[in-house]
C-alpha cells in the first residue's frame, strides 16, 4: 500500500551512507548516468545485490553485514531482523540463499532456500516477502501477504545436534535429540542400513505454528509427524519430524520413545513421499518398529481395540486410508489394528518378509504384494484370529 511505500522521511543522505560502505547494488552498474529508480519501482539489480549481501552475511555469521541491508530508519523492523539473524546464526546452515522470485514496486517476493550441514542433500525452499526502499529493506510483506511458515518465524530458535539428529526450535530439544539418537540404530536394525540414519526434527512454539509448518494441517492429538512438505518451486521438500509442543509434554517416557522411533521409521522408509503403500502397512510398520524392544503389554498398548474385541466386536477388515485421518472416530484403533497386523506378519513370516512386503507394496497392488511375498492374498482371517488371541 502507498502508506508503506518509501516516503519523504527517507532522506537521500541516509541512502548514501548505507550504500557507501557496503557497495550494495552498485556492482554491475554501467558507467554513465543511470536512470534514477522511481520511488515506487525498486531497481532489480540493486535488490538482487541486497539479497546476495544478506545471504552471504548469514553464511559468514556477519551480523553487521546482515543488518546493513536494513533501513536504519525502521527500528521495529531492524529489531526483528536482529532477532532473525540471531536465530539463523544458531543453526548449522550449509546453505542459505534469498533471491528475488518477483519484484512488484517496493515489494519483493523472496525465494528462501536453506539446507542444514550434514543433514540435507538438497535445499528446502520457501517463500517470504520483504519491502525495499532507497535505504534498504524496510519491512516484511504485510497486506495479507503471508510468508510460508519457517521454524524461526515465531521467535528465537536454537539447535541441538546429536549423533543422528538435528533438533531445531524451542523447548525440549536435547531430550528429543537424545531419543532420536537412541532410535536410529533400532530403525536401522529393522529396515537395514540403506537410509541416511539421521534426521532433522522441528519443535514449533505452539499448535498454530505446528499447523502452519505441517502445511496447514491440523495436528489435533497427533504428537509428532514425519513430513516432506513440497518446496515452493514444486520440487520435493526435505524430510522433517515435526513435534507437537502441545501434546508432547503429556506423553510418558515410553510414549516418547515409541513415537519418535515410529516417526524415524517413516523417515527411513521415505513415507513422506509415498502415496502408494497401503496406510495400514505404513503406520503398522512404524508402530511395529516403535514398540520393538519395549515390554508394554499388548492389551495396554492396544487398549481401545482390546475393549472392542473383548466386547465381541472384531474388525472385519484392515483399516483404509480414511481410518487414519486425524479426525477419524476410531483413529487409535486403526493404529492398533495396523500395528498388530504387522507384528503378526513378523512373527509368522519373519521380520525380513515384513520389510519385503512393505517394499513390494510400494509398487504392486496390495493383493499381489501379499501373494508374492507372503504367499497369501488375504490377511484378514489370520489377522482376526490373532487379534482375538491377543486381545480378547
Ligand atoms: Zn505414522
Amino acid at each position: 500500500m502507498e502508506a508503506d511505500a518509501p516516503g519523504p522521511s527517507r532522506v537521500p543522505g541516509r541512502r548514501a551512507v548505507l550504500l557507501g560502505g557496503a557497495a550494495l547494488g552498485l556492482a554491475g552498474c554501467r558507467a554513465g548516468p543511470a536512470p534514477a529508480p522511481s520511488a515506487r519501482q525498486a531497481d532489480p539489480a540493486r535488490v538482487d545485490a541486497l539479497l546476495a549481501a544478506r545471504s552471504a552475511a548469514v553464511l559468514a555469521g556477519d551480523k553487521a553485514g546482515f543488518l546493513a541491508t536494513v533501513d536504519p530508519a525502521e527500528p521495529g523492523f531492524l529489531a526483528r531482523q536482529e532477532e532473525l539473524f540471531g536465530s539463523l546464526a544458531a543453526l548449522p546452515l550449509a546453505g542459505w540463499a534469498e533471491t528475488v522470485a518477483e519484484l512488484d514496486g517496493g515489494l519483493v517476493t523472496v525465494r528462501v532456500a536453506h539446507r542444514y550441514r550434514g543433514f540435507d542433500t538438497a535445499d528446502e525452499v520457501r517463500t517470504g516477502h520483504l519491502r525495499v526502499g532507497p535505504a534498504g529493506f524496510t519491512g516484511d510483506g504485510g497486506d495479507g501477504r503471508a510468508d510460508d511458515a519457517q521454524i524461526w518465524s515465531r521467535g528465537p530458535v536454537e539447535a541441538v545436534t546429536g549423533a543422528a539428529s538435528l533438533v531445531v526450535g524451542s523447548g525440549p530439544l536435547r531430550q528429543i535429540a537424545a531419543l532420536l539418537d537412541a532410535a536410529a540404530p533400532r530403525v536401522t536394525a529393522a529396515v537395514g542400513p540403506d537410509w541416511a540414519r539421521k534426521a532433522v526434527a522441528l519443535v514449533p512454539v505452539d499448535g498454530e505454528h505446528a499447523r502452519a509448518l505441517a502445511g496447514d494441517r491440523d495436528l489435533g492429538e497427533v504428537v509428532a509427524l514425519a513430513t516432506a512438505r513440497p518446496n515452493a518451486d514444486g520440487s520435493p521438500g526435505r524430510p522433517r519430524i515435526l513435534v507437537s509442543p502441545e501434546t508432547w509434554p503429556r506423553l510418558s517416557a515410553l510414549g516418547r520413545r515409541v513415537v519418535l522411533t515410529h516417526e524415524l521409521t517413516h523417515i527411513a522408509l521415505d513415507a513422506g513421499s509415498d502415496t502408494t503403500t497401503p496406510m495400514w502397512l505404513v503406520e503398522g510398520f512404524a508402530d511395529y518398529v516403535g514398540y520393538l524392544g519395549t515390554s508394554v503389554p499388548t492389551r495396554k498398548a492396544a487398549a481401545e481395540l482390546a475393549a472392542e474385541v473383548k466386547a465381541g466386536k472384531l474388525p472385519d477388515r484392515l483399516p483404509d486410508a480414511a481410518a487414519f485421518g486425524t479426525s477419524a472416530p476410531r483413529l487409535s484403533q486403526s493404529y492398533q489394528e495396523a500395528w498388530l497386523a504387522c507384528r503378526m506378519i513378523a512373527e509368522t513370516h519373519g521380520r525380513a518378509k515384513l520389510l519385503a512386503l512393505y517394499r513390494a507394496a510400494r509398487t504392486l497392488p496390495e493383493p499381489e504384494a501379499l501373494k508374492r511375498v507372503l504367499g497369501v492374498e488375504d490377511l484378514t482371517p489370520a489377522w482376526r484370529a490373532y487379534l482375538r488371541a491377543h486381545l480378547a
